[in-house]
């Protein structure tokens, strides 16, 4: 099963928010610069989770979306 933190749907809400923000000042006052455009997106993608899935290198356990997975299962549960 799939399933992420809390921590991890407040990024992804973050994350939207910065594209949509970046949509409506684009629509507002047309383009930004391609510098500028970069930095938004950039600071969209550092919010979202690295991978769709993660594992367990020990069992195999699916571990949700995460930017790692575990090496132990002590380090998940
Ligand atoms: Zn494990």
């Amino acid at each position: 099963m799939s399933t992420i933190t809390d921590e991890q749907a407040e990024d992804i809400q973050e994350a939207r928010e910065i594209l949509v923000n970046m949509l409506r000042s684009v629509e507002e006052h047309g383009p930004y610069s391609a510098e500028a455009t970069c930095t938004f997106l950039r600071q969209a993608i550092l919010c979202l989770p690295r991978f769709s899935e993660t594992f367990c290198s020990s069992c195999s356990k699916a571990l949700g979306p995460g930017n790692s997975g575990a090496s132990h299962c002590g380090d998940h549960k």
